[in-house]
C-alpha cells in the first residue's frame, strides 16, 4: 500500500490520508482527481474498512470497472469484490431491485431506455390524439426528463401553476396529463425509465426511513468522480446517504461541469463547502497527462469564462507538439485528412490504432469519420450513437427476453407480439390495448385470460393470442434452469426469427443474422464470466440489467486495438496520446442551439476544454468549410474557439488567411443546376502569417471579424455592394452560393445586411462590406 501512496505527490496525498469528514478536490484536469479518489478506497480497505461499507459512484460503469480492477491489484479482487461500484443509475436500479415492492414495482421492473420510452410517449400522443407537430414525443419527453429529475411528481406539477403556464404558453397546455399518462403506463408495465431510477430512490430515502438508516449504515464511506455533473436527483441521494456519517469525498472540476443541459447543477460543486459542516478543501494543480502546449492553451480557453473557480493548472511535461489546426473543403476530406494523419502516425511512429481519438460535438458527425477510416482500413469502435444493442434485430431479440423476465412489459410485448408474422393484427392489438386499460391489468395478463374476456375475437385469433402466452411461458420454464446463452438461443430459434432474417439474402439481410449471432457470442461470454466468478449460473435478469444500463462506453470490452470514436461527452474522464477535436466550426461547435446565452456558451466551451484536455502529447482542431446538415451543404466558418487559443500554441497545417477564400471545388455537387461558367475559383493567397492577422486574441469576436475583411479585398470579382444600391427583390448571382433573391436589407453603413433566398444552399444573412454580389 506505502508504494502506491508514495507515488503520489504531496497535495494527492493529503486527500487519501484524510479518512473521515466531508471533503472536496476541486482541481482542474489531469491532475489525479480520479487517482486520487482511486488510492484512496484501497487504503480505506487497508485500514480495515470493510468494502461493503463503501460506496463509489462514477460516471460510467466503465470508469468504475477500471478504478475496481486497480483496487483490485491493490488490495486484491476478493476483497475489491465487494465495492460497491458504478454510475447512479446502475447502483441504485440494484438497491431498487430489492425495495420495489415498497413503492409498488415488481423486482423484476424493467429498465426503459429512451427509445422504450419514446414509444411509449408516441402511444400516448396518439391515444390522446394530439398533434405530433405541437407534441413532439422528443421534446416531451425531455421535458418530463426534466419534471423527474427536479423531483416534480405529476401531483406537484398540479399544484404549481407556474409550469402549467409555462406549458401553456408553449402550446402543450395537455403536458400534465401526457406526463401523467406516461407515468401510468409505465407503472401499469413494470417499468421505470432512466430518470425514474433517481426519482423511484429518493421517493424510496425520503418516505421510508428505516430504508433510508439501512443504506445510511452500510454506506459508511461515499466517494463521487465528476461531481460537477451530479443533476438535483443525484445530489439529494448522496446528501441523503451521507448524512449519518458525514463521510462524504467528492471529487470534480467546475471547468469541466457539461451535462447542464440535461439537468447538472454546477451549483452541486459550488455549494458544497455549505452543504456540510467542516468540509476539507484540497485542490490539486499538477497535470500528469498532457503537454505543455495543451495544459496552457486549455487554461486560455477556459480563462474566457466568468463563471468559474479560480484554480491553477501547471505541468512538469515537455512543450510537446503545437496544436495542429487543420482546415478542409468538406466533411469527407476532413474525414480523409484524419484517417490519414492516423495512418501516417502509426507507420512513422509504430502507434497502435487505441492511441488515437476522435471526438465530435454530435455523433451525426461520426459518419464521415468511419467512411474514411474504413477506407484506409483502420479499425475504430464508435462509443454512442446507434450501438450494437440498438439495432432493430439485436432490440427485437432483447425484447422477447424483457418478455421472459416481465411479461408485462408493454413496450416490449408490442414490439414483438406480431414479429415475426404471426397473424395477430392491428385490430386485435388494439382491443387488447382497450381491455387492458379497462381492467387495469398488463395486455399479457388480458391475453392470458382471453378466454374469459368477450373481446369479439374469432377462435383463430385467440388460439394464436394464446399460443404467443404458451411460447412466452415455455420460454420463462427454461429460464428457471438454464443460462442465458441457452435461453437466448433457443428463442431466437423458436420465435423464428432467425428463419425470418435468413430469408433476406442481401448483404444487409446477412449482417443482421450477423448481429444476432454476435449478440449470443456476447451472452456467452457474459454466462462464462459470470460461472468463473462466482459460480453463478449467468441467469438472464443479470445480463438484461448490463445490458438496460451499458452505457455504450460500457460495451468496450474486447481488447481489440481500435481508434475510439465518441462525442465529447462521452469522452470525460478518458485520456488519449493523440486527440482529433473535428467539426471545428461555427454553429457546430459551439452549437448553434446553444449560443443564446452566456451560460450556454459557456457550458460549450467547458465542453472543448474537455475535449482538448483529453490529449497527452498532440491535439488536432479540425474544420470543414461545408458539410451536409440536415441533408443540406452549408457553408460555415472556424469555430470561435479555435481563435480563442493564444496562437502561440497553435500550428496551422493550412494557412488560416485563406479561411474565407477557398471556394469549394466546381466538379462536387455542391451548385446543383448553377451555371458553373458563372462561378470562379478565387486565388488562395499567399500573406501574413495567421498569428500577425489575429492580433489581439483575447476578444474572439473581434478576431472572427477581423478576419472577414482581409478576406474580402483579396477576392476578385463580384463587386462589393456595401455602397451600392441593392433592393429587396433584386436577383443577384453570388460567387459561392449562385443564384437568389434579395427578400430583406436592414442595417446601416458598415452594418448593412441583406438576406438573400439562393436556390442552392437557402436563405442566408450577408453583410453587404463583404459580400461579393452581381446583381443581374
Ligand atoms: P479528469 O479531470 O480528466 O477526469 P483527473 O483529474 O481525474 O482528470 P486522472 O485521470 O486521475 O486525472 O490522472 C490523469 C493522468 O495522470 C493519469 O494517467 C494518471 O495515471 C496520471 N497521474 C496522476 N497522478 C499522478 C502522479 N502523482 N504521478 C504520475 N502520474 C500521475
Ligand atoms: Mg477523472
Amino acid at each position: 500500500m506505502q508504494k502506491y501512496i508514495s507515488q503520489l505527490n504531496e497535495a494527492q496525498r493529503e486527500p487519501v490520508l484524510q479518512k473521515d469528514g466531508p471533503m472536496i478536490i476541486i482541481a482542474g484536469a489531469g491532475s489525479g482527481k480520479t487517482r486520487v479518489l482511486t488510492i484512496r478506497i484501497a487504503y480505506l480497505m487497508h485500514q480495515g474498512v470493510d468494502a461493503f461499507n463503501i460506496l463509489s459512484l462514477t460516471f460510467t460503469n466503465k470508469a468504475a470497472r477500471e478504478m475496481k480492477k486497480r483496487i483490485s491489484d491493490i488490495v486484491g479482487s476478493s476483497e475489491a469484490k465487494n465495492l460497491w461500484m458504478g454510475t447512479f443509475h446502475s447502483v441504485f436500479a440494484r438497491i431498487l431491485r430489492s425495495e420495489a415492492h415498497l413503492l409498488g414495482y415488481p423486482s423484476n421492473f424493467t429498465i426503459y431506455d429512451s427509445q422504450d420510452s419514446l414509444r411509449a410517449i408516441s402511444g400516448i400522443i396518439k391515444e390522446m390524439q394530439l398533434d405530433r407537430d405541437v407534441y413532439k414525443p422528443k421534446q416531451v419527453l425531455g421535458r418530463i426528463s426534466n419534471f423527474k429529475n427536479s423531483l416534480i411528481t405529476v401531483k406537484a406539477y398540479f399544484n404549481d401553476r407556474d409550469l402549467q403556464e409555462a406549458d401553456a404558453m408553449s402550446k402543450k397546455p395537455r403536458m400534465g396529463e401526457l406526463y401523467q399518462n406516461y407515468v401510468e403506463k409505465c407503472f401499469k408495465s413494470g417499468a421505470m425509465d432512466f430518470d425514474d431510477l433517481l426519482l423511484k430512490t429518493n421517493e424510496l430515502l425520503t418516505r421510508f426511513p428505516e430504508v433510508l438508516a439501512k443504506y445510511q449504515n452500510r454506506f459508511r464511506y461515499i466517494l463521487v468522480d465528476e461531481y460537477q455533473d451530479t443533476n438535483h436527483s443525484q445530489y439529494l441521494i448522496v446528501r441523503a446517504l451521507s448524512d449519518k456519517f458525514q463521510n462524504i469525498c467528492v471529487v470534480g472540476d467546475d471547468a469541466q461541469s457539461i451535462y447542464a443541459f440535461r439537468g447538472a447543477n454546477i451549483n452541486n460543486i459550488l455549494n458544497f463547502q455549505k452543504d456540510y459542516e467542516g468540509v476539507k478543501t484540497f485542490r490539486l494543480e499538477q497535470n500528469y497527462r498532457s503537454t505543455k502546449n495543451i495544459v496552457e492553451a486549455a487554461n486560455t480557453i477556459i480563462d474566457k469564462n466568468k463563471t468559474k473557480l479560480d484554480k491553477i493548472v501547471w505541468t512538469a511535461n515537455d512543450f510537446g507538439p503545437k496544436i495542429k489546426v487543420h482546415r478542409s473543403m468538406t466533411d469527407a476530406e476532413e474525414g480523409r485528412f484524419v484517417a490519414g494523419t492516423i495512418f501516417e502516425q502509426k507507420m512513422q511512429n509504430q502507434m497502435n490504432n487505441g492511441d488515437f481519438a476522435i471526438l465530435y460535438r454530435t455523433n451525426a458527425q461520426s459518419r464521415a469519420m468511419e467512411d474514411a477510416l474504413r477506407k484506409r482500413d483502420i479499425p475504430y469502435r464508435i462509443y454512442g450513437g446507434l450501438s450494437f444493442y440498438q439495432r432493430k434485430e439485436i432490440k427485437d431479440v432483447l425484447c422477447y427476453l424483457r418478455l421472459v423476465i416481465n411479461p408485462k412489459d408493454e413496450e416490449a410485448l408490442m414490439r414483438v407480439i406480431n414479429y415475426p408474422a404471426r397473424g395477430i393484427g392491428n385490430t386485435t392489438i388494439e382491443k387488447l390495448m382497450v381491455a387492458a386499460n379497462h381492467y387495469k391489468r398488463s395486455i399479457f395478463e388480458v391475453m392470458q385470460n382471453i378466454d374469459k374476456i368477450d373481446l369479439k375475437l374469432n377462435s383463430g385469433t385467440k388460439q394464436k393470442l394464446l399460443d404467443f402466452v404458451t411460447m412466452i411461458q415455455s420460454f420463462q420454464v427454461i429460464n428457471e434452469n438454464q443460462d442465458a446463452f441457452y435461453l437466448t438461443d433457443h428463442v431466437s430459434k423458436k420465435t423464428g426469427l432467425v428463419q425470418e432474417l435468413k430469408k433476406d439474402a442481401t448483404p444487409e439481410g446477412m449482417a443482421k443474422v450477423q448481429n444476432i449471432e454476435e449478440l449470443l457470442n456476447g451472452i456467452k461470454d457474459f454466462t462464462e464470466g459470470q460461472k468463473e466468478i462466482d459460480g453463478a449460473r449467468g441467469a438472464l435478469a443479470e445480463f438484461m440489467e448490463d445490458v438496460a444500463l451499458a452505457t455504450d462506453l460500457d460495451k468496450d470490452t474486447s481488447d481489440e486495438d481500435r481508434v475510439a470514436l465518441m462525442t465529447i461527452h462521452l469522452a470525460k474522464g478518458l485520456e488519449f496520446p493523440h486527440v482529433f477535436v473535428v467539426g471545428m466550426e461555427e454553429d457546430l461547435f459551439p452549437s448553434a442551439m446553444s449560443m443564446s446565452t452566456r451560460s450556454e456558451l459557456e457550458e460549450e466551451r467547458r465542453l472543448f476544454y474537455v475535449a482538448l484536455t483529453r490529449a497527452e502529447h498532440q491535439a488536432y482542431l479540425t474544420y470543414a468549410q461545408s458539410r451536409y446538415r440536415w441533408g443540406k451543404l452549408t457553408d460555415s466558418e472556424p469555430s470561435r474557439f479555435i481563435e480563442e487559443i493564444d496562437g502561440q500554441y497553435l500550428e496551422y497545417l493550412t494557412p488560416a488567411e485563406n479561411n474565407y477564400r477557398y471556394k469549394p471545388m466546381i466538379d462536387s455537387d455542391i451548385f446543383g443546376d448553377v451555371d458553373k461558367s458563372k462561378l470562379r475559383l478565387a486565388k488562395p493567397a499567399n500573406g501574413t502569417p495567421p498569428q500577425q492577422i489575429k492580433g489581439n486574441t483575447a476578444n474572439s469576436e473581434i478576431n472572427i471579424r477581423k478576419l472577414k475583411p482581409v478576406a474580402g479585398k483579396s477576392m476578385s470579382g463580384g463587386s462589393n455592394l456595401f455602397d451600392n444600391k441593392l433592393v429587396t427583390g433584386n436577383i443577384v448571382m453570388h460567387e459561392r452560393f449562385g443564384k437568389g433573391e434579395v427578400l430583406n436589407i436592414d442595417g446601416v453603413g458598415a452594418d448593412k445586411k441583406a438576406e438573400i433566398k439562393f436556390d442552392v444552399g437557402g436563405i442566408k444573412k450577408l453583410l453587404l462590406r463583404f459580400a461579393k454580389l452581381d446583381i443581374i
